[in-house]
């Protein structure tokens, strides 16, 4: 099966741990198919902590949803995340923003992702790789979702490169 996955991070070296959870997700199994840019994004709902750097990835693999729930669960745990940290910074939070046509409502897991719809930190990166990608519930394209956004908070692309540090004196 088909997912969309986003990856985030704001605390220690968000770049290596954005490299860090693609390599743990790869070293489990799963095929990285492809992976956006990255993009500063302005916190959501948490103000007054440091910008976050958000990906998205394309991954196949054959586990179920739920599976997949537990292995981006470990890989977080792993990563040294500790629980309770709802919304405030993170060494790396793991999405699952779309399983194919799968539709759940489930307290545990809802997919679509239950904020999608309402995150630019998510459809920006998303619309980059899959812009024709269909929300199996509300029946939109990943591009229509974005352009009907609700949400103002800002999303940049990051350049390619870390920022230079300052040479040496
Ligand atoms: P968060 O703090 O945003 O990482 O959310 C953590 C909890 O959301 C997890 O323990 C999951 O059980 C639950 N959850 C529900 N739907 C999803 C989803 N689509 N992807 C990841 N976590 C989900």
């Amino acid at each position: 099966m088909r997912y969309y996955l986003g990856l985030g991070s704001n605390l220690g070296d968000p770049r290596k741990n954005l490299v860090r959870a693609r390599r743990h997700l790869a070293g489990n199994g799963l095929k990285i198919r492809k992976a956006s840019s990255l993009y500063l994004t302005e916190p959501v709902g948490f103000p007054g902590q440091p910008w976050f750097l958000n990906q998205v990835v394309q991954v196949e693999t054959g586990l179920s949803p739920w599976e997949l729930l537990g292995l981006v669960k470990l890989v977080e745990t792993k990563m040294g995340r500790t629980p309770g940290s709802r919304n405030g910074p993170r060494v790396i939070d793991i999405d699952i923003l779309l399983a194919g046509d799968t539709v759940l409502d489930t307290p545990a897991l809802t997919v679509p992702h239950a904020r999608l719809a309402e995150r630019n930190f998510a459809l920006v990166p998303l619309a980059e790789i899959a812009p024709r990608a269909v929300h199996p519930g509300l029946k939109k394209t990943v591009r229509a979702l974005l352009r009907e956004s609700p949400d103002r908070s800002r999303v940049e692309k990051a350049s390619a490169r870390p920022e230079p540090r300052p040479a040496a004196r």
